[in-house]
């Protein structure tokens, strides 16, 4: 089975392209990110302890996150591999992902990192509009939905991420600079990472991904 990993800062468009990747290649789409809000939604002991530190643009507990993806990892749409998105974000979880990758036999095929402008990175996530129901996302100038304020895909009512405002968007940013960007040196080291310009259209950005997909 086979692992893949899509990295960037946030609003980067990792979970654009991860949902492109997801149709294309018929593996499942796990975002940690998309776990917690539903956690959160739900409002499960997961959820209510999470929220505190996403609120506030922190990164969740460690041994939360590793758990979730642990047994989400387990479900039957893995089989035929799956793309983590938005995990690992610091070292910790990159050798939890090792140790856990290793116990089930799976290989880490890529990482593929969508390279930014931080300039730019503001405008797409205050703009962003996000489908509560299936997790897809829009833009409200680069990616319109069909329909104003309605989710192409399943027709829920498209909302605004309470993380998404400037704020926030602050401490998220530090937060990758100073957690998650270092784990670029760790796969590079390991010969697993595949830059990619995310500064493109969306689409630009998948034919890109498309060309250096490792089987
Ligand atoms: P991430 O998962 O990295 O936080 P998203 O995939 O949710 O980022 O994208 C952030 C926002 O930017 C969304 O509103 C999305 O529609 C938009 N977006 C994603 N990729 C691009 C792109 N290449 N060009 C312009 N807008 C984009
Ligand atoms: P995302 O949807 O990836 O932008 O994540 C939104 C928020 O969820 C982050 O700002 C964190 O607070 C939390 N989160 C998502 N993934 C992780 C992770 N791997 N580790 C810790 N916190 C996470």
């Amino acid at each position: 089975m086979n692992c893949y990993l899509i990295m960037g800062a946030p609003g980067a468009g990792k979970g654009t392209q991860a949902s492109l990747i997801k149709n294309n290649y018929k593996i499942a789409h796990i975002s940690t990110g998309d776990m917690f809000r539903e956690a959160i939604s739900s409002r499960t002991p997961v959820g209510l302890e999470a929220k505190k530190y996403i609120d506030k643009g922190n990164l969740a507990p460690d041994e939360i996150t590793v758990y979730l993806v642990k047994e989400r990892i387990q479900n039957d749409d893995c089989k035929n591999g799956f793309i983590l998105d938005g995990f690992p974000r610091n070292l910790n979880q990159a050798k939890a992902l090792d140790k856990l990758l290793k116990e089930e036999k799976i290989e880490l095929k890529s990482v593929i990192n969508i390279e930014t402008d931080d300039k730019i990175l503001i405008d797409r996530i205050v703009g962003r509009r996000t489908c509560p129901n299936c997790n897809e996302a829009y833009h409200i100038e680069t990616k319109k939905p069909l329909k104003d304020g309605i989710c192409d895909k399943c027709g829920s009512r498209l909302i605004q991420r309470a993380d998404d405002n400037e704020e926030v968007v602050k401490s998220r940013l530090d937060v990758y600079h100073e957690q998650t960007a270092p784990l670029l040196k760790y796969y590079s080291k390991k010969g697993l990472v595949v830059n990619v310009d995310g500064m493109q259209d969306i689409d630009d950005v998948f034919n890109d991904i498309k060309k250096t997909w490792r089987k």
